[in-house]
């Protein structure tokens, strides 16, 4: 992005036959989702400075926010292998959600269970040889509301490296507690008739370890993924709030003309999936650029 002082007067794009080319604008709109705009955020000269001084990125605004938090949806399940013909690779792999909230939670909703019909493990070769199979299905759990806080941080000045990301999931004993618990109920759900007998073996786990409240931690760790929800990269919130890094218009504090518009800016996660979320954020945005 560029800057004259503190007022955003354009970007720099590289173009697909390579070489850049320079727009300008009287306003500009992040919108790279939340990996990438912390990063271009960064790369620009915004955010924490000590970080980007140490990367040689000279520091337009010192904003620690940028980058400080990541928050998405950890997910895990239970899993078996299924006998021969019992489904169909036409079929929708995902059709059923059910949404619910843990017991002895004040969060609503801050779990969803769905039914996996069948899991194509080519693109995890670890699971596959873990697995023994190459296809799998379940019962697999999303925890909606985790205490537990990531941090994305640069760490190159070059568009081309990805910056770092650590989702930092299961820090808190709360969040751990959940999803053994959680994976309990996928394990009971996995008993029905009509689903286990599809099955013809478990993955990893077995009825001796479902009472061992230790073993099933190291299970959820082993199994954890993620949603691929990661929203609060560059937070909203007041300004005398040190982390927040855009206001109640999503307007960048201390940059004039700079908009950030997309899942960063959400200060926590829904309990939802984040895409509607997402869109509206956007469509917010528009409205009130089209009213102004
Ligand atoms: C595999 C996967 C499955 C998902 N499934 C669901 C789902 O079922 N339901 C749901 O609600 N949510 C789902 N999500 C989450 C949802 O996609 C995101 O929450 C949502 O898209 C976030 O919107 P956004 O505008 O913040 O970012 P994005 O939708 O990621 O938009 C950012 C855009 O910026 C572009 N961009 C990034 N960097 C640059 C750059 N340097 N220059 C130019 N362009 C750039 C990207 O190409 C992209 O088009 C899923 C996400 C993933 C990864």
């Amino acid at each position: 992005m560029l800057f004259s002082g503190t007022r955003a007067t354009g970007v720099e794009v590289v173009r697909d036959g390579g070489g850049t080319e320079v727009i300008e604008a009287r306003h500009v709109i992040l919108s790279a989702g939340a990996v990438s705009s912390p990063a271009i955020l960064m790369r620009s000269g915004i955010g924490p400075a000590a970080d980007l001084r140490r990367l040689g990125i000279e520091v337009l605004l010192d904003r620690p926010g940028v980058g400080a938090t990541v928050i998405d949806h950890p997910r895990t399940g239970v899993f078996m292998v299924p006998k021969a013909g019992t489904f169909n690779p036409e079929d929708a792999f995902l059709q059923t959600i059910v949404r619910t909230t843990a017991p002895g939670s004040s969060e609503f909703n801050d779990l969803q269970y769905y039914m996996i019909n069948h899991f194509d493990l080519s693109l995890f070769p670890e699971l596959q040889m873990l697995a023994a199979a190459k296809t799998i299905f379940g019962v697999m759990v999303v925890h909606q509301r985790p205490e537990s806080r990531g941090r994305l941080t640069l760490t190159s000045a070059d568009p081309g490296t990805p910056p770092d990301i650590d989702l930092n999931f299961l820090a808190t004993e709360r969040d751990v507690r959940t999803l053994v618990d959680a994976v309990r109920t996928c394990w009971q759900l996995m008993q029905t008739a009509g689903i286990q007998d599809r099955g013809e073996r478990f993955i990893v786990l077995g009825d001796e370890m479902l009472e061992d409240d230790e073993i099933m931690g190291h299970y959820v760790r082993l199994s954890l993924d993620s949603g691929y929800h990661p929203v609060g990269t560059a937070r909203m919130g007041a300004e005398d709030d040190e982390g927040a890094v855009v206001d109640e218009r999503l307007r960048v504090y201390g940059a004039e003309g700079l908009y950030i518009c997309d899942a960063s800016v959400m200060p926590s996660i829904v309990n939802c999936n984040t895409n509607l979320t997402s869109i509206m954020i956007g469509e917010r945005l528009a409205d009130w650029f089209t009213r102004s």
